[in-house]
């Protein structure tokens, strides 16, 4: 269907562009005969309205001579003399009949033809019979012009009326274009940019949906091709970005090495955590792990090995967590487990459950550390009992480490309030 949808756009398309080529060429074409023929109509109307000028004066004054002989009492002299200006009329006539107008004009020329013998001796009669003669002529003449005339509006109507029609069906074609356009280019694209606009405002939050909206929109049938390509591309690079972000949110929180989580995220979780249960008056506790003789080790397998330890020591303690606790590579050989909602009782159980299967684990060249064997000092500490705010938390649990440590290590200790005294596995 949506296939369907884009060979009709393209062939809409390409259909609308051959129709405008093909009235472009008509228009062409027509202006171009309307040219010529407006040309020529034209030559020959001034030509028929020159030839009839030169009729008319000539009739005109044929006429006068004819009124002239009218008089019987004419004294020979003047006779001679209007002989002779009818004979300049008859030369003035044979000229006319070699003008190129007057070929055209057969009728002319045979009139001219047929009245050359009156270029000798004339009688009234004649004369009269030679303005009725061109009378008759000029008639003829001034109709045709009238014709060409008719003829002439007629062409000039009828090439208004072609170019008005294909005006009329260019605007028809082209709105259509315009609306099809629009509907599978403009409309789309203004409904992504919406998208990307609500893509811009809430970020990173709104990219699910920015994608989303964008293949909805993709698989609308109206689209053209190459806006679905185009929301195809938002919507994989909103994909794209929401994985990049999963990964970088990751990466914010996670500590490299052993893949616990970091000491900014332990960090703002131990706030939020301690804050939460001071309002709800709940418990928080917080044991902190140090390896024991760690510098040994490193100092005697290198760093590269004593990595790996760190790396297996992490893996032990996240298995043991529950997955509302926080474990946390707090710096160095240090981790720090906090477990929300937690006393100091039970926080102490994991501690030392941690602390047996830590002591159990077969890690490599551990023979050769002091004691035969690696293992870890915890320090346990609790909040509302043991602290009043996020920092003293920390403080205790680590004084409690200390203890831990300074009373012979592999121990978990837990602080007691007010004073260092602690309370040992048994
Ligand atoms: P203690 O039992 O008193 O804790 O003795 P320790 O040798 O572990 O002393 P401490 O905790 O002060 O020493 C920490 C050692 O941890 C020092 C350093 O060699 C090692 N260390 C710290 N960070 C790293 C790390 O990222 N990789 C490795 N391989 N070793 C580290
Ligand atoms: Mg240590």
């Amino acid at each position: 269907m949506k296939h369907e949808s884009d060979t009709t756009g393209k062939g809409f398309f390409r259909l609308t562009m051959i129709f405008g080529f093909v009235a472009l060429l008509l228009a062409a074409a027509g202006t171009a005969w309307f040219g010529v023929y407006q040309t020529s109509r034209l030559h020959q109307i001034s030509s028929d309205q020159a030839l009839r000028m030169r009729l008319v004066e000539c009739r005109t004054r044929i006429s006068s001579i004819e009124q002239q002989f009218s008089d019987e009492h004419l004294p020979v002299k003047k006779q001679e003399e209007l002989q002779s200006k009818l004979r300049i009329e008859c030369a003035r006539f044979s000229e006319i009949g070699q003008s190129p107008e007057v070929q055209t004009q057969g009728l002319v020329a045979q009139w001219l033809e047929h009245r050359k013998p009156l270029t000798g001796a004339v009688s009234r009669e004649s004369l009269q019979l030679m303005v009725v003669d061109l009378d008759g002529m000029i008639a003829n003449l001034t109709a045709k012009i009238a014709d060409d005339n008719d003829l002439l509006t007629l062409s000039l109507n009828s090439y208004l009326g072609f170019i008005t029609m294909l005006l009329f069906v260019v605007v028809l074609a082209g709105g259509r274009f315009i609306i099809s356009n629009y509907r599978h280019s403009i409309m789309p694209i203004n409904q992504l940019a919406e998208q990307l606009a609500q893509l811009n405002c809430n970020l990173p939050e709104s990219l699910h949906d920015t994608a989303e909206a964008a293949e909805t929109l993709m698989s609308g049938e109206e689209s053209s091709e190459e806006i679905r390509s185009v929301t195809e591309s938002v919507a994989n690079m909103c994909h794209d970005i929401e994985e990049k972000n999963r990964k970088l949110d990751e990466l914010y929180i996670r500590d490299e090495k052993t893949g616990l989580y970091n000491y900014r995220h332990f960090k703002e979780h131990l706030i939020i955590d301690v804050e939460r249960a001071r309002r709800f008056n709940g418990d928080i506790a917080l044991a902190m792990i140090d390896i024991d003789h760690f510098k040994h080790y490193n100092d005697r397998f290198g760093h590269v090995a004593g990595d790996k330890i760190l790396a297996r020591m992490a893996e032990i303690i996240s298995q043991e967590c529950r997955a509302t606790d926080i474990p946390s590579r707090f710096g160095g050989d240090e981790f720090a487990v906090l477990f929300p909602k937690t006393d100091q009782a039970t926080a102490f159980e994991i501690a030392e459950r941690l602390r047996n299967i830590i002591c159990a684990e077969p890690f490599e060249h551990e023979r050769k550390q002091p004691g035969g064997q690696l293992t870890v000092s915890i320090g346990v500490a609790s909040w509302p009992d043991d602290a009043t705010d996020c920092y003293t938390l920390i403080n205790n649990a680590d004084k409690a480490l200390y203890k831990a440590k300074f009373s012979g290590r592999n121990k978990v200790l837990a602080y007691t309030s007010g004073k260092l005294s602690v309370k040992e596995a048994s």
